[in-house]
């Protein structure tokens, strides 16, 4: 099976330009709009690694975050989360880390940082390693 990545975004244009980043190197995305949707899928499907947008309709990320790794999902323990956040606030980072996130990444989302983010954890399809 392939690499499934489950990203928990409200935004489509960012929701768009990291599904095509992501495609491209071989990766599968699965799509939450919201946070509820996002701990749902993340129960109900095999993810490999999940990014978490903070600002969510519902929900914050960082209850997000806290539901995931309060599951019973034995799994959902130690997959890897990825923060991503508009917020430059100091603190954020410490919040996401204290919810039970892996690291930390700000918007504007870039391109290379995401790669080599989603990288570190898992590796592309598509490239020999
Ligand atoms: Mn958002």
């Amino acid at each position: 099976m392939g690499t499934n990545i489950l990203y928990i975004e409200d935004n489509p244009d960012n929701m768009m330009l990291v599904k095509r980043a992501l495609e491209a190197r071989g990766y599968t995305l699965v799509q939450a709009a919201n946070g509820s949707e996002g701990v749902a899928a993340a129960e109900s499907e095999e993810v490999d690694l999940i990014l978490l947008d903070i600002n969510l309709p519902d929900i914050d990320g960082y209850e997000v975050a806290r539901r995931i790794r309060g599951s019973a999902k034995h799994a959902l323990v130690y997959v890897p989360i990825i923060a991503v956040t508009a917020n430059a606030l100091k603190g954020d980072a410490e919040k996401a880390l204290a919810a039970g996130c892996d690291v930390y990444m700000s918007k504007p989302i870039n391109i290379r940082e995401l790669w080599a983010r989603v990288e570190a954890f898992v590796p592309s399809p598509q490239k020999p390693f």
